[in-house]
């Protein structure tokens, strides 16, 4: 390899432009608080701050079986969810896969293909919930239009649609843009609830599309059914987004609307994947610009490219590539690449997470909110490494040439520690920013002050979240609290309650229908 000192400097010199100190966190916070009044006055701002219509936060005595319908994400779910009125529930639910066809085709195409997954649902799976007229066995007594004028209900769907829509009512809303690598043609400019609804007319499906609710105001509704209340719900999974309850008043672009006049508290629908689109405050290394000049949505969704599942792999490959490539001689795997990191988002987030656990595995436990030591630890200096690390260090270079298809003569334990390294310095990146999206939320709702020092009465402020990388990833929570703690203050930020919010998606969008059928 490259002599020790070059090595080094290429490794430091990428360390640091991953590193986020407590400035640089209390700046983008700032910058935070600002978009969020901004998008709160006016439409069209990056920060689109959408008002959700959703008024209430449910306190867990709610009941009644609902449909739900989730789309935003990699799979496709269709669930009926029981609300039981205990702050439990139970939920069976259904997953189907949307191919990349169905994503870049056609809007009505993929359409269609929901309400045929609802109609398959309803034929394998569901109970108490009514079903629907196609699944029944024909009746040759009745008339087709007497089936379809059937005096029976039809069966209220809540839809989660986890895409940016600008809603004007708890069962209206256009289409604003796709992201996450949807790009489905005349649908952007439509009210998505229409869409669906005339998807099920054309089926013949006796469902009615009853509330429309983004997985973030999911989360939110679900924490606060099983918790008795909450105040953000976030999401952490292919993309990430946060929704929290916001007075009314505060949400000066509704103007004069009956909405505003009304006054108390609505649900807020941040779309915070896209701060930073028309502003730099993110310091940007030249991996993030390779992932964001090569997504399908350059220069869009600026926030969510530094901290979602989707991205950090992709991050995590480019600095990999980097390595391999790197002059005047290879710094990983003997310079040879393997057709998996050759593949654009060839390294999912999943292998980082994988790779990570396989360290702190037998390490000394970990003291919650205690982040573990990760920085300078590419090991330049092998021959410094203790058994326990060499043996940690086997595990995952046996995870690298299995999950990348490397020639394993080509991965020793120093491109193991290379790895682990680069996948923390990602990772950790994205935990410390995402924890500037939460403390700006508890000072906007005026439970937190920036730089601490600052005491609510409240006991628990109660977080609602979900997704494969606040679930899985090894510490990502811990790195979100730490960075939390150096905003908001140790005293605040121990208040925190941090809690998934268990099938968000579908528990939510069953009360969101439940409180558009009491709207009536
Ligand atoms: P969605 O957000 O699409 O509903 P998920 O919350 O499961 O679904 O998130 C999927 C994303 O999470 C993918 O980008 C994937 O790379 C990432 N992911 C899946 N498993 C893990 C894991 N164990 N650790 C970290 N990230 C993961």
């Amino acid at each position: 390899g490259a002599s020790p000192d070059v090595a080094r400097r290429i490794l430091d010199d990428i360390e640091a432009q991953f590193r986020l100190s407590k400035d640089d966190l209390v700046r983008i916070t700032t910058q935070f608080l600002e978009d969020f009044a901004l998008g709160l006055s006016e439409y069209n701002h990056p920060m689109a701050m959408i008002p959700t219509f959703v008024t209430g936060v449910p306190n867990g005595s709610e009941t009644g079986t609902f449909l739900a319908l989730d789309l935003g994400g990699t799979n496709l779910r269709v669930c009926e969810v029981e609300l039981l009125g205990n702050h439990e529930f139970v939920l069976r639910q259904q997953k189907y896969k949307v191919s990349e066809a169905l994503k870049t085709g056609e809007a009505t195409t993929l359409f269609d293909y929901l309400a045929d997954s609802v109609d398959a649902f309803l034929t394998e799976f569901a109970s108490a919930v009514p079903s629907s007229p196609t699944t029944e066995q024909p009746n040759p007594f009745a008339s087709p239009s007497l089936t379809e004028l059937s005096p029976e209900p039809a069966v209220p769907l809540g839809l989660t649609f986890s895409f940016p829509v600008e809603q004007t009512a708890l069962n209206k809303g256009k289409i604003l843009t796709w992201t996450k690598g949807f790009a489905a043609k005349n649908a952007v400019g439509h009210d998505v609830v229409q869409l669906l609804q005339d998807a099920f007319n054309r089926k013949h499906l006796h469902v009615r599309c009853v509330a429309l609710v983004n997985d973030t105001v999911g989360a939110l509704l679900s924490r606060a059914y099983t918790s008795g209340g909450c105040l953000l719900g976030n999401i952490f999974g292919t993309g990430t987004n946060g929704a929290y309850v916001e007075r009314v008043e505060n949400i000066k672009k509704l103007g004069d609307s009956p909405a505003r006049q009304n006054g108390g508290y609505m649900i807020v629908n941040t779309e915070w994947g896209a701060f930073n689109n028309t502003r730099t405050v993110l310091p940007t290394t030249p991996f993030d610009n390779k992932v964001d000049r090569e997504s399908i949505n350059p220069r869009l969704q600026a926030y969510e490219k530094f901290i979602s599942g989707m991205y950090l792999g992709e991050i995590t490959r480019n600095i990999l590539l980097s390595l391999i490539d790197a002059a005047p001689k290879p710094l990983l795997f003997n310079g040879r690449s393997s057709q998996q990191l050759n593949a654009h988002y060839g390294l999912d987030t999943a292998i980082m997470s994988e790779v990570e656990e396989a360290w702190e595995t037998g390490r000394v436990p970990i003291v919650p909110v205690t982040v573990p030591d990760w920085q300078s630890a590419h090991f330049t200096d092998v021959d410094k490494l203790s058994p326990d690390d060499i043996a940690r260090l086997e595990r995952i270079r046996g995870i690298i040439i299995q999950r990348l298809g490397l020639d394993p003569a080509d991965v020793s334990i120093r491109d193991a520690a290379i790895v682990r390294w680069a996948s923390s310095l990602v990772a950790n990146r994205a935990a410390r920013l995402s924890g500037c999206a939460v403390a700006a939320v508890l000072v906007q709702t005026g439970r937190a002050k920036l730089g601490g020092g600052f005491a609510t009465d409240e006991e628990k402020l109660i977080v609602g979240v979900d997704g494969s990388l606040i679930q899985h990833y090894p510490n990502f929570n811990a790195r979100l609290r730490e960075s939390l703690r150096e905003l908001v203050g140790e005293e605040v930020e121990k208040k925190v309650d941090i809690g998934l919010a268990k099938d968000g998606s579908g528990v939510g969008a069953a009360l969101c229908a439940l409180q558009a059928i009491k709207q009536g």
